[in-house]
C-alpha cells in the first residue's frame, strides 16, 4: 500500500507492507504556499514513488493512506482545523483532492493517530490491549488505544495530551496560545525557551541535554521537562490506566536524567495500582506511514 506523511516541514511516503517501508522518499513541506501546492507536492512524491514501484515490476499500487498534520476527520475525509504552521490548511478536504489525482481509494487520518496506531499494531504495542503514546518533540501530541481501538474522540481531538495542566507550568506560555501546559515546559521548543528564560541564552534542545551533566540551568530545565512530563502521565495512568506508555519523539533522546524525572513525576502523580505501568521507548523508525496504512487497510475490510 501507498502511504505519505503529510508534516509540516516534510511530506514522507513510502509502499508500506506491514512494518516494513520500501521506496521511503520525503519532499519539504510548502507549508506557507496554501493547501493547493502542498497537496501537489504530496501527490508528486506519491507519483514518483508509484513509477518507482512500476519500474521496479511491481504493481500499482490501489490505495493511498495518508497521516497529516492537523485535526483529521477521517470520516469526511478533511481536515477540521491546523495551527499556522501549515498556512490555510483548516477546511482542506484531503481525501477527495487526493482521490482527484489519484484515481483509487484513498484514507486520511491524523498524524499522531496514525503514528499511535502503527507503534499499537506493529510495534511496542504489539499483544497488549491498551497503549498510551506520548510523542514529544517539538509538541507534545500522542495517542490512547482502548481495547484495541484508537481513540479518536467526538471532535477528532483525543490525544491533545500536551495541553494538559501541569506543576510546575504554572505561566509559563504554549503554542495553543494559553499558559500552564505540560507542552509549554516539556517539548524540545519548551525546554529551549526555558533555558533562554533563565540564562538569556539560545540554544537547541538537543545542546541543552548535552549540557545537562556540566551546566545547572541546562540540567534544571531537563529535569523540569521531565518531571513536568512524568507529572502528565502520571495523570493518564490514573485516568485512563493504559497498561503501557509508549515514549516517542526526539525529546526522548535527552538522556538519563531525563528518563529519571519522567519516573519520578510519574512516582509523585499515579495512584499505586498504575504507579508501576511499564514505561517503553517506542519501536517503529515510520510508524505514522505504517499506521496510515493499518487504518486503511482496516476501513477497506469493514466496507461492505
Ligand atoms: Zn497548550
Amino acid at each position: 500500500m501507498l502511504a505519505c506523511d503529510i508534516g509540516g516541514t516534510k511530506i514522507a511516503g513510502g509502499i508500506v507492507d506491514g512494518d516494513e517501508v520500501r521506496l521511503l522518499a520525503q519532499v519539504p513541506t510548502p507549508a506557507q504556499s496554501g493547501p493547493d501546492a502542498l497537496i501537489d507536492a504530496a501527490w508528486g512524491l506519491a507519483q514518483r514513488i508509484i513509477d518507482e514501484q512500476l519500474a521496479s515490476g511491481g504493481a500499482r499500487p490501489e490505495v493511498l493512506a495518508v497521516a497529516s498534520a492537523g485535526v483529521i476527520d477521517p470520516i469526511a475525509g478533511r481536515v477540521t482545523a491546523a495551527t499556522d504552521a501549515i498556512a490555510g490548511w483548516a477546511g482542506t478536504p484531503l481525501r477527495d483532492e487526493l482521490a482527484a489525482r489519484f484515481g483509487a481509494d484513498v484514507h486520511v487520518l491524523n498524524d499522531v493517530h496514525a503514528h499511535t496506531l502503527g507503534e499499537y499494531v506493529h510495534g511496542r504495542g504489539r499483544g497488549h490491549r491498551s497503549m498510551l503514546l506520548i510523542a514529544a518533540g517539538t509538541g507534545i501530541g500522542g495517542g490512547f488505544v482502548v481495547d484495541g481501538q484508537l481513540v479518536l474522540g467526538q471532535s477528532f481531538v483525543a490525544g491533545h495530551v500536551g495541553h494538559v495542566d501541569v506543576v510546575g507550568a504554572d505561566d509559563v506560555p504554549c503554542s495553543c496560545g494559553r499558559t500552564g501546559h505540560v507542552e509549554g515546559l516539556a517539548s524540545g521548543t519548551g525546554i529551549e525557551q526555558h533555558y533562554l528564560r533563565r540564562t538569556g541564552q539560545r540554544r537547541t534542545g538537543g545542546e541543552i541535554a548535552r549540557l545537562a551533566s556540566t551546566d545547572d540551568d541546562a540540567r534544571a530545565c531537563i529535569v523540569a521537562a521531565g518531571e513536568a512530563l512524568g507529572r502528565s502521565i502520571g495523570g493518564f495512568l490514573n485516568s485512563f490506566d493504559p497498561g503501557l506508555v509508549v515514549l516517542a519523539g526526539s525529546v526522548v533522546r535527552a538522556g538519563d536524567e531525563w528518563l529519571a524525572a519522567v519516573h519520578d513525576g510519574i512516582a509523585a502523580s499515579a495512584m499505586d495500582a498504575v504507579a508501576q505501568t511499564p514505561i517503553q521507548l517506542a519501536q517503529l523508525d515510520n510508524a505514522a506511514l505504517v499506521g496510515a496504512a493499518c487504518w486503511a487497510d482496516t476501513n477497506r475490510k469493514e466496507r461492505p
